[in-house]
């Protein structure tokens, strides 16, 4: 490892986590978390940088790391030069969306989270609603009987915490079979209303997260331990703690310190968080803690756990029908009410469901493809790696070493 390279993926990194702040200062939800210097964050509230001075120091930067000469640098450190430019330039393309440039939803998820999501006709979806409609009882359309079905598993609300907290401890003891965390990592849950979406986990340094729950909706008992595996262990939390931990403390990389929203990390972040709940709570062992904890204390009948997960999975492929609605949404080819029926009909989702969906897409724009397309990016990298569903020892070492790097999208390919 060259030490003149080190200094200036340093001193770029510095560069990269000030832009991000700066760029902050202009776009609200973009900082996710920082726990970096606060000199920094001083520096940048003093400096106030205009959009366009963010842009000449992004380019600058990015035409700096494609000057160095990294063919004798190790693998991580390849990824640590490629991590920079990769995120310096989703950086350049949300400066540009604010300063007004328009991007269709692919072309902006490319800019934004180095991928190009895939598109699925209305017939895919047709044929998975049709066997839906086979596998339900009852009368009225698919989304009726689906929702009327699902009914029952709703979570009381006097009995949500005690639900959540049975869920995040049998995860967060399963993941720390795996995976070394932090002897002071701890969280908090809050319940809270009126957000765009479902749950969020707000890292605050230190191996420390606040869990947020909306519980503005019915929840139903499947969201119990995607939640804690998702916001939690080993999803947002973990990969967290492990960025603070290992590369921002023990590497010294700063640009780890702090998390940009609307960026390539982010569907590795969402990514790895969904998949973590397949790698924490494989098929039957999920089924087996359903039935015996999560469905006792929510007082349903344990003997409907196996029903429920067999339409739930069939549900859970009609995932990509969100993104189509968003695609159609944010390309204007669809009107916010199209766009709340096409998830009535295609995702099942009850109407005031649907229309809580575009007030994320409001928001988060084509952030939605990190979901669906960020698990199956993460599922295939694991599993070409030999972490495949029979080998969990392997799936954990796999899990863990990609959260635990600076590895993006297009390095998953
Ligand atoms: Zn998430």
């Amino acid at each position: 490892m060259s030490q003149d390279i080190t200094i200036t993926l340093n001193r770029i990194a510095e560069t990269y986590v000030k832009l991000v702040l700066s760029l902050g200062q202009h776009d609200d939800s973009y900082v996710d978390s920082f726990y970096g210097p606060v000199k920094f964050l001083q520096e940048v509230k003093k400096e106030q940088k205009s959009l366009s001075d963010i842009r000449l120091m992004g380019q600058r930067a990015i035409a700096e790391l494609n000057d160095l000469n990294m063919s004798s640098e190790t693998e991580i450190i390849q990824l640590r030069q490629q991590y920079l430019k990769t995120q310096l330039t989703s950086l350049l393309a949300r400066v540009d969306m604010l300063t007004g440039k328009k991007f269709s939803f692919d072309e902006e998820a490319k800019a934004l989270y180095d991928v190009i999501p895939p598109s699925f006709t209305e017939s895919h979806f047709q044929k998975i609603v049709a066997e839906m409609d086979t596998l339900l009882s009852g009368k009225g359309s698919v989304n009726e009987k689906y929702n009327q079905f699902k009914k029952e598993f709703i979570i009381p609300k006097d009995k949500l915490d005690q639900v959540f907290k049975s869920a995040i401890t049998e995860c967060r003891n399963r993941t720390k079979e795996h995976i070394d965390l932090p002897d002071n990592e701890n969280f908090t849950i809050e319940y809270l209303n009126d957000k765009p979406w479902s749950g969020y986990n707000w890292y605050k340094g230190d191996s420390f997260s606040l869990i947020q729950m909306n519980t503005d909706l019915p929840i139903y008992i499947d969201r119990a331990v995607d939640l804690a595996a998702h916001e939690g262990y080993p999803g947002h939390h973990v990969y967290n703690s492990l960025l603070e931990s290992i590369l921002y403390k023990k590497y010294g990389w700063v640009e780890a310190s702090v998390y940009a929203l609307f960026s390539p990390q982010s569907l590795i972040a969402e990514g790895t968080a969904n998949f973590g709940i397949d790698v924490v709570l494989p098929g039957k062992d999920r089924i087996e803690f359903e039935k015996k904890i999560l469905f006792p204390i929510a007082g349903m009948d344990s003997n409907k756990a196996e029903r429920y997960y067999q339409i739930h999975e069939l549900f859970l492929k009609l995932g990509y029908a969100g993104n189509e609605a968003a695609r159609g949404y944010l390309n204007g080819t669809m009107t916010r009410d199209e766009a709340a029926a096409w998830l009535v009909k295609y995702a099942l989702m009850s109407p005031d469901r649907a229309q809580q969906r575009t007030r994320f897409f409001d928001t988060y724009r084509s952030y939605v493809i990190n979901y669906n397309l960020g698990q199956d990016l993460v599922k295939q990298y694991i599993e070409k790696r030999g972490g495949t569903p029979d080998k969990p020892q392997q799936r954990w070492e796999e899990f863990k070493k990609l959260i635990s790097s600076p590895r993006l999208p297009s390095g998953l390919m």
